[in-house]
């Protein structure tokens, strides 16, 4: 007998990033490097410990499922009405959330490829179609293409500025274009997990869109904000909007932990920051160095770097591992590397070295 849908076997699977304890026991080294989720390399920022450990107390009763004090404080920190705010267990759970607020059986899902893989997961376990439009010749969303991608069966569209893999970000004249051609009855998600590190001033903050009634920002406090291990992100919409995916949310799933968590880190906005910057200037300099060898890089509003590789993507990524470093390689298509520290990202271009030279 068949118990589960017969469609999702030929769904693939969210590949996270390889264990780097496990990777350097099979090496024989005391340890090694993960450069393959888009993680912040700093640790917890300060305080955060510390409200973890208090929050921990009170884990015998359930959290506020309202999430009140946190959407507060997002909306003072963001200047935006508390009810145009909801939490859930890490942005890609609202976006989940919001594919499943929008469409149904026979609807569309469309965003450009490629993106987030989580977007095919997503769009299918709605009962959605996905429709995918191939990036443009510098790796990036081709929205003139996007744009006439939509039908009347268009419900959902997924903007990723910057994109995961590719790192590229859309200028502001472009996306007004594109906002303006899309019709008011689709949904628009901005989702901006790595808006921390755009330097671009090109680049538009999707918040500046939220006057548009089709508009959604989504945000994440797992990369800039260190907190991945906690499961935290948020979105910005119409009150509408908001209050559909607040509906939709499983009860409860951003836990008390990870809400006094959440505060204590919107507390550290300057340091914040500062671990931004130091992570852009490694990312502008990795970028530099890996053009020697992969002139096609392209640039980076993110805290990592695509190397379009192809076919040769996944031998690269077994040649840094084979030098305990983790990489993220997509087959047949490119390498995502997250930004370490700078002695983590040495490590990694002495094994692109190898590897490409
Ligand atoms: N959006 C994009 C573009 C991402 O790259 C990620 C993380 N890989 C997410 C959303 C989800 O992040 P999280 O669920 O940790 O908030």
């Amino acid at each position: 007998v068949r118990l589960t849908r017969a469609d999702l076997d030929a769904l693939p699977s969210y590949v996270p990033g390889r264990n780097p304890t496990d990777l350097a026991r099979e090496l024989g080294l005391p340890e090694a490097i993960k450069l393959a989720s888009n993680e912040v390399p700093y640790g917890p920022l300060p305080g955060v410990v510390e409200a973890v450990t208090e929050a921990a107390a009170g884990v015998h009763r359930y959290p506020d499922m309202g999430v009140v004090t946190l959407r507060n404080a997002l909306a003072e920190r963001y200047g935006v009405d508390p009810d145009r705010v909801a939490t859930g267990c890490g942005s890609v759970a609202l976006a989940e959330h919001l594919a499943r607020a929008t469409s149904l059986p026979g609807d569309e899902v469309l965003y450009s490829w490629r993106s987030f893989e989580a977007y095919p997961i997503i769009a299918a376990t709605s009962g959605a179609t996905s429709v995918q439009v191939p990036n443009d010749a510098g790796h990036g969303h081709d929205l003139t293409a996007m744009a006439a991608a939509v039908t009347d069966r268009t419900r959902l569209i997924l903007v990723c500025t910057p994109n995961n893999p590719t790192g590229t970000a859309l200028r502001k004249a472009e996306l007004d274009r594109f906002l303006d051609a899309v019709p008011d009855d689709v949904l628009v998600v901005i989702d901006e997990a790595y808006r921390e590190f755009v330097t671009d001033p090109e680049v538009p903050d999707g918040l500046t869109y939220l006057d548009r009634p089709n508009v959604a920002v989504l945000r994440t406090l797992s990369k800039a904000w260190g907190l991945a291990g906690l499961r935290i992100g948020f979105l910005v919409a119409q009150p509408e909007v908001a209050a559909a995916v607040r509906k939709v949310v499983t009860p409860f799933s951003t836990s008390m932990v990870a809400q006094a968590a959440a505060l204590a880190a919107l507390a550290q906005a300057d340091e914040v920051e500062r671990r931004c910057a130091l992570v852009v200037a490694e990312r502008d300099r990795v970028t530099e160095a890996l053009r020697k060898f992969v002139p096609e890089v392209p640039t980076s509003q993110a805290n990592f770097v695509w190397l379009p590789l192809r076919d040769r993507a996944v031998a690269f990524g077994k040649a840094c591992e084979s030098r305990a470093v983790i990489v993220r390689p997509f087959p047949g298509d490119g390498v995502r590397v997250t930004i370490g520290t700078p002695a983590e990202n040495d490590a990694f271009l002495a094994a692109a070295e190898a590897a490409l030279a």
